[in-house]
């Protein structure tokens, strides 16, 4: 049985200056807190943290995570509790422990392990301490290792659940070999037959070529020693997992496996490495196409080395890795080998890791000024996927999204349709706006409302490409509807000149051949083009009816340009007297009703789909969030008053007395507005509120009225009304 003694003897191998009071605290709390307990091996339970610890020690961890090996069961199966952890061991132990116990508690559901990546990124985001996963590791690996004495539904649980998770977990921090033992010892359990058959058949296969094996090993020896290259070469077998996922992925049998023997030629130099290839290309026929150079791209965990088969005379072919040791230790360590003791302090070993993207930069880029090894390891905090934020539904399912996503986002990924008709979010039970960003942890609910349909105000806040794009598919057909009205109404219109009727061209299909001259794909596109302002309708009933190209048209019967009249009547909010769009004449223009700009307020123009431009003040909060698009952005000033006027909305707050509104409608009056609309609703408090709509020619003019309202008795504030609707933006 492994003594603690061991685990010690092992930590001071490689940091001697360590905290050997603190593991033989720990070690003593362990023992006595599963004193009384039993592995189902039927071995005392203290066997399986000192291996765990042991484990972490081969990992050349620090001592707070050895101390925190020996502990990590007694928060889970004994009555010690976090506090007691960490008056006893500090905070950092207990930070520790309490990671691992927490991992312990996830269950993967089938559907859950189907996003099995997902989990494996949100436990790292939500341990938030690499070391937390390295004893985690550490304790399935030797769960993992006595699986046989449980009872055989569990270990099938186990298994699978290591198969899904943590095998690749490893693989993600560049741990060969834990990845490699964990993968062979959930084979082992997931598929026993098929597991001690490919054992069989890869032994007999490796005792069949056992003496050629040696063969080769010794000419790559002889050559590399030639060549004044000192190298440690080895020959070993693959992993069984991996043999098998190729077997299924190649669609052969053993036989055909090129590569279920492999040397591994260790060097010292990077530059030795191109000459061992070299030597072995000129030895043995490399297979074309399978020399891979994963030291000049290095995969995704770091892993770096070279590949390449080989095929001699009348022998099978042999795979040969060639690599650096310190690739080697990388290799087989992952991310605990970037680092290594001397004198008595934990120091990167090698300055060229800071070329490494991702992962690692982030670690090493935090801990860079530490040089302290306890405050080194321990702001190993690792935000491994820093950018993203893991959020749940009310069921459980996991949704992983770029940070400052929000519940419109959520409602997008869940389905279309509940984006469509989202009407409110909660977020953790509570009600939230909806440009609220999720944090990790955040259990969304989203409250969905038939009739709802998507606002364009979405686009403000919506962060993922497939919400976007789903909101604005949703408002562009609302939109073409829209212009394939108006470009009805304008055609009617200019028809009617010519005493022909729309309908009865449209019957006739009259408008098809035109359809290539102005880039349409169908008469509803033709159509939605006049209504956007593209085409003009003159232009289009010329080419319609020829015969009318060349007759004078009749002159629109007002100053009032026909578009702008005819827009008058379609649209419900009305057209814009007195505005114009510099050098843009024909365009139709629109007073934005959020914002109701009367002439002489600073004003600026929005180009929209369907609508002509929408005329906002400057200082209305809709139009900021439109400046997403600058290019839509167009200046429009106000025209010299021609006696038009615009409408605007106040909100006259006053008290609640007798012949108040009279007062107001005098007032209002007198100034030469006309009223649209007017409201009073009184509260409980004894004041009113009155809304009303009312007509002015000019910012000079409402600003009189403005003060002259004010000034009345018993009216305590008026305002100019901004609306919430944002029907107009955009
Ligand atoms: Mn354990």
């Amino acid at each position: 049985m492994l003594r603690f003694e061991d685990i010690l003897e092992k930590v001071e191998s490689y940091h001697p200056g360590l905290d050997v009071d603190l593991l033989r605290r720990a070690y003593v709390v362990s023992a006595h807190e599963h004193r009384n307990q039993l592995r189902s091996s039927g071995e005392p339970y203290l066997v399986h943290p000192l291996a765990v610890a042991m484990t972490l020690a081969e990992m050349k961890l620090d001592d707070a995570s050895i101390a925190a090996g020996l502990l990590h069961d007694v928060l889970e199966d004994t009555t010690v509790s976090k506090e007691r952890l960490a008056g006893l061991f500090g905070a950092d132990v207990a930070h520790l422990v309490d990671g691992v116990t927490k991992i312990g508690k996830y269950a993967f559901t089938s559907r859950e392990a189907q996003q099995a990546e997902t989990f494996r990124k949100m436990l790292l985001a939500m341990t938030g301490d690499l070391r937390v996963i390295l004893v985690k590791l550490a304790d399935r690996l030797h769960n993992m290792r006595t699986l046989e004495h449980v009872p055989e539904p569990k270990q099938r649980a186990t298994a699978s659940e290591t198969m899904e998770i943590y095998a690749p977990l490893a693989n993600r921090l560049g741990m060969g070999k834990m990845k490699g033992e964990l993968e062979d010892l959930s084979f082992r359990f997931l598929h026993p037959e098929e597991f001690t058959a490919l054992r069989a058949a890869v032994d007999e296969r490796i005792a069949v070529s056992a003496a050629n094996v040696e063969k080769i090993r010794q000419e790559l020896v002889a050559k590399t020693k030639a060549m004044g290259i000192e190298a440690e070469i080895t020959g070993r077998v693959k992993r069984y997992w991996s043999i098998r996922q190729k077997l299924i992925r190649q669609a052969i049998p053993l036989e055909q496996l090129y590569d279920v023997l492999a040397f591994r030629v260790l060097v010292d130099a990077v530059p030795d490495c191109y000459t061992v290839l070299g030597i072995v290309h000129q030895a043995w026929r490399p297979v074309p196409g399978r020399i891979k150079d994963y030291i000049a791209m290095p995969k995704r965990n770091f892993y770096q080395s070279l590949h390449t088969t080989l095929v001699p005379e009348g022998a099978p072919p042999f795979e040969v890795q060639i690599r650096t040791r310190e690739m080697d230790l990388i290799a087989e360590n992952g991310i605990a080998a970037h680092w290594k003791y001397k004198e008595g302090k934990l120091v990167r070993t090698d300055a060229r890791h800071e070329e490494h993207v991702g992962v690692l930069r982030q670690i090493l880029e935090t801990t860079k000024d530490v040089s302290d090894p306890r405050e080194f390891l321990s702001s190993l905090r690792i935000d491994l996927y820093p950018d993203d934020v893991y959020t749940f539904s009310p069921k459980g399912a996991v949704y992983a999204f770029p940070r400052g996503a929000t519940p419109v986002d959520f409602a997008y990924r869940v389905h279309t349709d509940v984006g469509h008709h989202c009407v409110g979010a909660r977020v953790n039970g509570r009600l939230v706006p909806l440009k609220t960003p999720l944090a990790n942890g955040d259990i969304v609910e989203i409250l969905t409302a038939p009739a709802s349909q998507p606002s364009r105000d979405w686009l403000s806040f919506a962060l993922t490409s497939r919400a976007r794009n789903k909101i604005r598919a949703f408002i562009h057909t609302g939109e073409k509807e829209k212009s394939i009205e108006i470009g009805r109404r304008l055609l009617e219109r200019e028809l009617k000149k010519w005493k022909k009727s729309l309908v009865k061209l449209l019957e006739a299909r009259a408008f098809d051949p035109l359809f290539a001259d102005f880039g349409a794909g169908k008469v509803d596109d033709l159509i939605a083009d006049v209504g956007y302002g593209k085409i003009t309708p003159r232009a289009l009933v010329a080419r319609l009816l020829p015969e009318t190209a060349s007759e004078a048209v009749p002159p629109p019967p007002s100053k009032v340009s026909a578009i702008s009249s005819v827009v008058r009547r379609v649209l419900p909010f009305g057209a814009a007297a007195g505005i114009r769009v510099k050098g843009e004449n024909d365009l139709l223009a629109t007073l934005a009703r959020c914002c109701q700009p009367v002439p002489g307020d600073d004003i600026v123009g929005y180009v929209t789909r369907g609508r002509g431009v929408s005329v906002h003040a400057t200082t209305c909060p809709n139009v900021r969030s439109l400046l997403f698009d600058p290019s839509r952005e167009i200046p429009v000033e106000w025209e010299a008053a021609k006696g038009a006027s615009v409408t605007v909305g106040l909100e006259i707050h006053t008290e609640d007395r007798q012949g108040m509104l009279a007062h107001i409608t005098r007032v209002l009056s007198a100034a030469n507005s006309n009223i649209r609309s007017i409201e009073a609703r009184t509260s409980r408090d004894g004041n009113a509120t009155i809304e009303a709509s009312v007509t002015t020619p000019d910012r000079r003019h409402l600003e009189r009225l403005l003060v002259s309202l004010r000034a009345l008795p018993g009216v305590t504030d008026v305002r100019r009304k901004l609306r919430d609707s944002d029907a107009e933006v955009g």
